[in-house]
């Protein structure tokens, strides 16, 4: 008999369902279930991901000095508060594993990212789900769920999957009211889509226990490339690098990364694309009566009447090609969260969920 067991909050843990990419049968699926860049990844990126392909027998840089450097001139930060990891997800876990032990607490909105209690758990911590109001992460709420065993809080700004976003005084009137020993994480993996938006960082210059943590998987179109930042104070940077794995980030994947940030003009235009599309999506969905929010990232959220339409337009729209994410698993089962595409791809969501709507009336 075995008796080897995992760590106490290990078998807590459900295994990460992915948005789906494949349907039996379909050849033209279309696949809007990870918030994907529609546009794919600039050229300039794909040449240098070529050129590093034949210096991987190098081992790569451990302190990723030009690629912090880069982001640091383009955000106005301290390269030397930056940090870099195998996405924004390495940054969230490394976070958990330094301040968050067994038998503390984790905060985060009851709409979160599914991450977090995920990460509460592989440190053994209990995770905390903060009730939110209409979908927007609540203040009072999370300052009431927190106790004297809280470490962090994770909060993302704007929010996956509710697409909603707070303002700037909600999230300082939340800075101020922490707690000092308790760090708060903004996730700002949507931050690019919003125009003008700093994600948070000035809340980091500002506050020793506020981090900032962003991503090139979302605007940048690089979720395979597997490259995200975090910007904090040197106290926190200095603790999360003796975690970090020295070597955690290939050659392949800074070199794209180092590319990406010096092509702002195919971001721009990604985030053009994605506030008109954003907007006719929208609009295409309340003609049709399906409730949705304000978007303020590459998403939208769209709620029907009940789960049981919900479940009916999510398999109509697969039998025609179409995968969006059902948003269950984040206690939203009359919703559909649903990327947005290029016009093409959303002329063929709008028909195609009209199309639904239209044979569950009969
Ligand atoms: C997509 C996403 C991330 C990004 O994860 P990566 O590991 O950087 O790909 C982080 N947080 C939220 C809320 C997201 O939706």
């Amino acid at each position: 008999m075995l008796l080897l067991k995992p760590n106490s909050g290990v078998m807590k843990i459900s295994p990460y369902l992915g948005g789906q990419s494949h349907i039996d049968g379909l050849s033209d699926v279309l696949k809007l279930s990870s918030n994907e860049n529609p546009v794919g990844p600039s050229p300039q990126v794909v040449n240098a991901i070529a050129s590093a392909a034949s210096k991987v027998h190098r081992y790569p840089s451990r302190n990723h000095t030009t690629l912090r450097e880069r982001i640091a001139e383009l955000h106005g930060l301290n390269p030397d508060q930056v940090i870099i990891g195998v996405g924004s997800d390495e940054i969230l876990t490394l976070l958990a594993l330094a301040y968050a032990d067994s038998g503390t607490e984790v905060v985060y909105p009851e709409h979160g990212f599914l991450l977090y209690p995920t990460i509460a758990h592989i440190v053994g911590a209990y995770p905390i789900e903060a009730k939110e109001t209409e979908r927007c992460v609540d203040i009072s709420s999370i300052l009431d769920s927190i106790t004297p065993k809280t470490r962090l809080v994770y909060i993302a700004n704007p929010a996956n999957p509710s697409s909603t976003m707070l303002e700037e005084d909600v999230i300082a009137q939340l800075c101020d009211s922490l707690p000092t020993n308790c760090l708060l994480v903004l996730d700002g993996a949507y931050a690019e889509f919003v125009e003008g938006f700093d994600g948070g960082a000035g809340f980091v210059r500002k506050y020793e226990n506020v981090v900032m943590t962003r991503t090139f998987s979302k605007i940048y179109g690089l979720g395979g490339l597997r490259v995200g930042w975090g910007y904090a104070s040197a106290s926190v940077i200095d603790v999360l690098n003796r975690i970090r794995g020295p070597f955690n980030m290939s050659n392949i994947a800074l070199a794209g990364a180092e590319a990406a940030i010096l092509d702002q003009v195919y971001v721009k235009k990604c985030r053009d694309i994605n506030s008109q599309q954003r907007m006719r999506l929208c609009d295409g969905f309340r003609q049709l009566g399906i409730k949705c929010d304000k978007s303020y990232t590459n998403f939208v959220l769209a709620r029907f009447n009940n789960k049981k339409t919900a479940d009916f337009v999510n398999n109509f729209l697969k039998s025609q090609g179409i995968i969006v994410r059902d948003v269950k698993a984040y206690k939203m089962p009359e919703a559909l969260r649903i990327t947005v595409g290029t016009p093409d791809d959303n002329d063929r969501v709008l028909n195609s969920v009209k199309l639904a709507l239209e044979t569950t009336c009969q």
